[in-house]
């Protein structure tokens, strides 16, 4: 199944290119605020979807076209990152570790943004904003020290992601954390219906021009691994979001561009860059 958030912190099944709204299968009063409608729909369904399935199946459809799709998991405990996960994109940053001896990094979750953006990139004189195309694990039953034979029952499903990064020497989590810098989308796919989550393409392009292109069997850390690895540190969540790294290619964004992650089976997002404020920031130069 296709498992969108959308509008109002509402979720709903796509079927093709209609969508029906499965958000009251969670039962209790929801808070407007903070959304986390997804992560309890999640929790509920993690380990049985049929109720979800059979929802879909007799509820009522709209088309998809009048609905806007938001990034799926709005309000996740974690937004969890591996840096430096495809040899080829360690040749061309010149680094010296690797995400299996480095382990993973966080983004700040207010990053996510929808599958449709933008992208506001902040003025950030002489400094370069790069793309960085991912796949997104979506943890689904929560969980510590996960064995990576038992990892795959933790996961929920897989989305497109877009990790954008400021280059430079600062805090990572800071370059990495601006609000929109991190679009996922256009929806869940559940686990059950990647048949081989180790050997899926994925192809951005900028403005039509294909810059990365790259297999998930190319993955130095595997998927089972980055389960295993997270979930040694911290408990993992329902809705918790894992960005698993990047393959070579990555490049400059600026304002005007258009971005496009396709990963067949799973999604295609495409996302326009857009230009936001001056950064008033010591840590970038920036004058007070
Ligand atoms: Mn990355």
């Amino acid at each position: 199944m296709h498992i969108a958030s959308y509008d109002d912190d509402r979720i709903g099944v796509v079927v093709d290119d209609q969508i029906v709204d499965v958000t009251d299968l969670v039962p209790g009063p929801r808070a407007k605020w903070p959304p986390v409608g997804m992560v309890q729909f999640i929790a509920a369904f993690a380990d049985d979807l049929s109720p979800v399935r059979e929802a879909a199946e007799r509820g009522a459809r709209r088309p998809l076209s009048e609905v806007t799709l938001r990034t799926p998991v709005q309000w996740p405990n974690k937004l969890l990152a591996y840096p430096a996960n495809y040899t080829d994109h360690i040749t061309e940053m010149s680094s010296t570790y690797n995400a299996r001896i480095k382990g993973f990094f966080l983004k700040a979750a207010s990053s996510l943004t929808g599958p449709a953006g933008p992208i506001v990139v902040p003025d950030l004189p002489g400094c370069s904003i790069h793309h960085e195309a991912e796949l997104a694990i979506i943890v689904g039953r929560g969980g510590r020290h996960i064995a990576r034979e038992d990892a795959y029952q933790h996961i929920f499903g897989y989305a497109c992601l877009l990790d954008i990064t400021v280059r430079g020497d600062q805090e990572r989590v800071m370059r990495k954390s601006f609000d929109t810098f991190t679009p996922v989308g256009p929806w869940i796919v559940t686990s059950d219906e990647i048949e081989a989550p180790d050997q899926l393409d994925m192809v951005l392009t900028v403005n039509g021009e294909v810059r990365q292109s790259a297999n998930t069997r190319d993955l130095l850390l595997d998927i089972p691994g980055m389960i295993e690895m997270a979930s040694s540190a911290v408990t993992l969540q329902p809705g918790d979001v894992i960005a698993t790294g990047t393959p070579a290619g990555v490049g400059p964004i600026v304002p005007g561009d258009v971005i496009d992650i396709r990963i067949p089976g799973v999604g295609e997002m495409t996302v326009p860059v857009i230009q936001g404020p001056a950064v008033r920031n010591i840590a970038f130069g920036a004058s007070a």
